[in-house]
């Protein structure tokens, strides 16, 4: 198991980056860790591809692992009792997926689902527990990450209510862009509707509007970003108050992480 921890691949921009079972890891918070810590880490982990609407962990139910993932896209839920969903949250490469474990819980209120086709690595939660008890930059990072999809959620619940669909359409696509990195993001309308807590004619309505002022292009459930500038205009504050929120909280911490 040593070697998993050993290995370094070099991308083509010629960066250095770690890897486990010959997969890059692009996880930040795995990549935030110090060479000790990943020792810990790395030999527990498992590379997954993790296709388009598989669920990570269901409300209620037993969190059997947490997720690392390095790229794709996963969407924390709300679900109520007949069914109808909403998003409150976004994991990406940025993030990690089976929180409560970090805190002793094991279960969620929250459905985790892959939204777009993913990467990433599978940490059993036993191990996660043991890794944590060693690893106080690993525990840093997790609780630091709490409070930015804790801070997502309660940004999210006063979009949801109070922005016009255009508008959290256009704040959707862009927190997406950021953790994916591509300008095209595949998509069903009847998904988005979830997303963005909708009906399906009012996500036809608002990509409309997006794509009429030459945004976006809208075809099949693809949506390609075409004037990204323009699309932060198009967004409710929303977007750019998490980003400001964001960049905040890491100045305060620059250079004061746990080794
Ligand atoms: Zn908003």
């Amino acid at each position: 198991m040593a070697d998993k921890t050993s290995r370094v691949r070099v991308k083509s921009d010629g960066h250095a980056l770690p890897a486990v079972d010959g997969q890059l890891v692009e996880n930040e918070i795995l990549l935030s860790l110090s060479a000790k810590e990943r020792d810990l880490i790395f030999p527990q982990l498992t590379f997954m591809e993790l296709r388009t609407h598989v669920v990570l962990h269901e409300p209620g139910e037993l969190i059997k692992f947490g997720y690392f993932l390095n790229d794709g896209l996963a969407s924390v839920l709300t679900v109520l009792t007949e069914g109808k969903s909403v998003e409150v949250g976004l994991t990406g490469r940025d993030g990690f997926v089976g929180l409560p474990l970090i805190v002793g819980f094991s279960t969620s209120p929250t459905r985790t689902v892959i939204q777009i086709e993913a990467t990433g690595f599978r940490i059993n939660a036993k191990n996660l527990v043991q890794v944590m008890r060693q690893s106080p930059g690993l525990v840093n990072r997790l609780q630091r990450y709490v409070q930015i999809l804790g801070m997502q959620g309660t940004q999210v619940a006063a979009c949801n209510r109070l922005h016009e669909v255009d508008e959290r359409l256009a704040r959707w696509l862009l927190m997406c862009q950021d953790r994916i990195g591509s300008n095209f993001v595949a998509l069903t309308q009847e998904f988005l509707a979830h997303m963005l807590g909708t009906r399906r004619a009012s996500v036809t309505v608002a990509a409309g509007i997006l794509q009429k002022a030459g945004l976006i292009t809208y075809q099949r459930g693809h949506v390609n970003i075409v004037d990204r500038p323009r699309l932060e205009s198009a967004a409710c504050e929303c977007y750019e108050m998490m980003q400001q929120q964001h960049k905040k909280w890491r100045s305060e911490v620059d250079g004061h992480f746990i080794e």
